[in-house]
């Protein structure tokens, strides 16, 4: 990466188009930044009128600003996005109700399949797993005489 772009995407940084229209850049600047424990109040009155609210917003959870409102939040209630996000991303957002067995490759509800506690519901299906023990079962028992007899 040369210099100038370098100096590009950190002028870029600094200020995203959205920021001409933020209706802050016309009011008193430290309303947006309270000493701790200071009246947010001001800002957040301001951002409910501002048209780049949810840019605003974004950009800040986005670049983790810790300091500030942004689109209309404090630190601590965007901290609470954030987390709630990170959350969401954990969990598929349709839970699967079915699922492909790779015995018999037929697609069945989950109730078709053991749940094992740790590892969630096996690869094979009930059927198949029933049927692969009775076949294990009898191997054995088919062994068995042989060994004796050797
Ligand atoms: S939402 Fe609030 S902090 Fe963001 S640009 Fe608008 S006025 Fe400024
Ligand atoms: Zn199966």
């Amino acid at each position: 990466m040369n210099e100038g772009n370098d100096r590009r995407h950190a002028r870029a940084r600094q200020r995203p188009p959205w920021q001409d229209q933020a209706l802050c850049a016309e009011t008193d600047p430290d309303a947006f930044f309270p000493e701790k424990g200071g009246s947010t109040s001001d800002a957040k009155k301001v951002c409910q009128n501002c048209p780049v609210r949810a840019e605003c917003l974004e950009y800040a959870l986005e670049h983790d600003e810790r300091f500030g409102i942004w689109g209309g939040l404090s630190e601590p209630e965007r901290r609470k996005i954030r987390r709630q996000r990170r959350r969401e991303d954990r969990v598929p957002a349709v839970a699967a109700t079915e699922k492909t067995c790779t015995g018999c490759e037929i697609t069945k509800p989950l109730s078709e399949f053991h749940l094992r506690s740790r590892s969630g519901y096996e690869h094979r299906c009930k059927a198949c797993r029933a049927a692969a023990d009775r076949e294990r079962w009898q191997r054995r028992k088919l062994r068995k005489p042989l060994e004796r007899a050797a």
